[in-house]
This record gives C-alpha cells, structure tokens and sequence, in this order.
C-alpha cells in the first residue's frame, strides 16, 4: 500500500520536497498478539500516517493516526462522500481519526483521502487506495410475532418516527474523541459473531443483522462499552428499550432490548457504567443484548473495535 502526496507548493526548497515525496519510506508491519494489521507511510515533513484494522471487508473499522505531527494544526479525512475530522489526542502530539466500510459496500478500490494543514500554513495531500474485498454473511431464519414482521397501521407511524430520530442521531459527528482508552463486551455471556447476518422473519427477507448478539439471562446488568454521552434513552418499536452513547468521531454503540434503562438522555457515562438491564423488549426471539455500532452511519461489526488499542 502506498500513500501519494501533493504538498502545495510555495517555494523551490518545498517544490524539491514534493519531488522526494516519490521516494516515500513505506514499511509495513503486523503488530504481534493481535490480530490488527498496521500500514505505515512517512511523509517528508515527518509525519507518519498509521492505519489499523482487522481487515478491509464490509463492516470493519479502520483507525487512521497521525503520529510525530506536532506542527499539524488540523486534519481533515474523506472516505466515500464522508467527512471525518482528526482529533489531537490529549497529552499527546497524535492525531485520531476512524473510518467505517459499511455493512453493504461493493467490493472495490476506493481513495481514502488525508488533508493537512500544518501550523506555518502549507498543506499536504495524501491518497491511500483501500481495497475493499467480499466477505460472505450467513443467511438466517427467524421466527417472532407476526406485529414485528408486518406491523399493524395503527404503529407505522411511530415506526416512521422513530426511524426518523435515529437517522438525526447517526448523523451526528462529534469532532472530538470522548472514549477512554479500548472499548470493552458490554455485557457477561456467550458473544454470538453474527453481524451482517442476512435475516428471514417469519421466512420473509428484512435487513442484514447490524450488529451482534450477546446471550445472557434476564435481568443481568450491561455496561457502557466505553465513555460517552447518552445521544438516546427511549422504547423503540422494534429494538425495544434501548440506549445510544455518542463516543465522538462518528462511533455510536448501541444497545437493544432492555427490560430496565438505567440513564438518561444527555448523561455523561464513564466506560463500565451500568447503563440498563437484559430483557426481551421490542423484536426478539428471547431475552438477550443486541449491542450495534454506528461509525458515522455506517454499519460496522462491534467485534472490529475491540481490538483495537486506544490512548
Ligand atoms: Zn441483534
């Protein structure tokens, strides 16, 4: 993998720059005891740009860190029409940003795009080509009430509503990083790895599983899988009693079908607060937490932010 840069151009010295940026130092590496891949690229200017994932497949994360970038004053990513906004990490001179392939992403080579303005005002482009390769998601039958596969008039407003809020929610981007350190299972029990799933109720076809499913009795207690503000607290029609935290750049997790929620709307939560309680709430085959995440709007599998380290 290469990155190309075009650095604008002010004077000869920075225009002989440009042209050593063809001689780009590129090594790659695999992080021992893990099972995320790094890519890094050093720029001229001493900037090196890290990436970090599981692998390039529909619903993956990828983290994009900007490190010995002391003199970048901001840094801005573009990823298939999307935005995203590095964030300087606190106490520290690297630069976070994360990116999500959705869920439903064609195959394909798509440029992820790095925009930086340093502090004496010039500029650095870089262009990385992600390529994207399939992954296969298993079909699965489901058998619930028939108001959940077909619901009845009298609530197709309210699903409306509701689908209506949660769309104003995972447009949200808080440009700053409100997570603390990895993210963490939200909740004791046998994690099933079953995002993407492709999902029959009741044998007709209804979106892809956008997120896994951890069985676990009743009542047990789920935490906040990382710090964050409460963006949701609220019944919904078919996830049932379920929480949104906002971790910032872009990451929402969420967490369906409690029989208790225990915060509100606009908290503050520390990473491991007890945010609600297992139930069988909304559309469910049986008591269990549906733990999703949302990395601005894009559907990604919460197993692929697990491993992944965080200052
Ligand atoms: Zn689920």
């Amino acid at each position: 993998m290469k990155f190309y840069a075009i650095r604008n151009i002010r004077n000869i010295y920075a225009m002989r720059k440009a042209i050593l940026i063809l001689a780009f130092l590129i090594s790659t590496a695999n992080i021992s005891a893990s099972t995320v891949q790094l890519k890094q690229t050093e720029t001229v200017t001493g900037l090196t740009v890290e990436l970090y994932y599981r692998a390039l497949q529909p619903g993956e994360v990828i983290q994009v860190l900007l490190k010995e970038s002391s003199s970048v004053r901001e840094a801005t990513a573009r990823f298939l029409g999307k935005k995203y906004t590095f964030f300087k990490m606190k106490n520290s001179t690297e630069y976070l940003a994360l990116i999500g392939l959705d869920l439903g992403v064609s195959p394909g080579a798509y440029p992820l795009n790095i925009s930086i303005l340093y502090s004496d005002n010039s500029h650095e482009s870089l262009a990385q080509i992600i390529n994207v390769v399939s992954k296969e998601f298993p079909v699965k039958k489901l058998w619930v009430e028939e108001k959940f596969v077909t619901p009845p008039k009298e609530v197709q407003e309210r699903i409306q509503r509701e689908s209506k809020i949660l769309q104003t929610i995972y447009d949200i981007y808080t440009p700053m990083w409100l997570g603390e350190g990895p993210f963490i299972v939200p909740s004791e029990g046998k994690i099933m790895s079953n995002f993407g799933e492709q999902r029959f109720f009741n044998n007709k076809p209804r979106s892809s599983h956008g997120g896994v499913d951890i069985s676990t009795p009743s009542g047990s207690p789920v935490k906040a899988s990382n710090s964050g503000r409460v963006l949701l607290a609220a019944d919904l029609y078919f996830a049932g009693k379920t929480v949104i935290i906002d971790h910032g750049l872009g990451v929402h997790t969420m967490y369906c079908h409690f029989s208790k929620i225990l915060v509100k709307r606009g908290e503050f939560l520390k990473k491991g607060k007890i945010i609600g309680e297992i139930g069988a709430t909304g559309r469910v085959t049986g008591p269990h937490l549906h733990w999703g995440v949302k990395l601005y709007g894009s559907r990604v599998d919460p197993l692929s932010l697990l491993n992944l380290k965080f200052k």
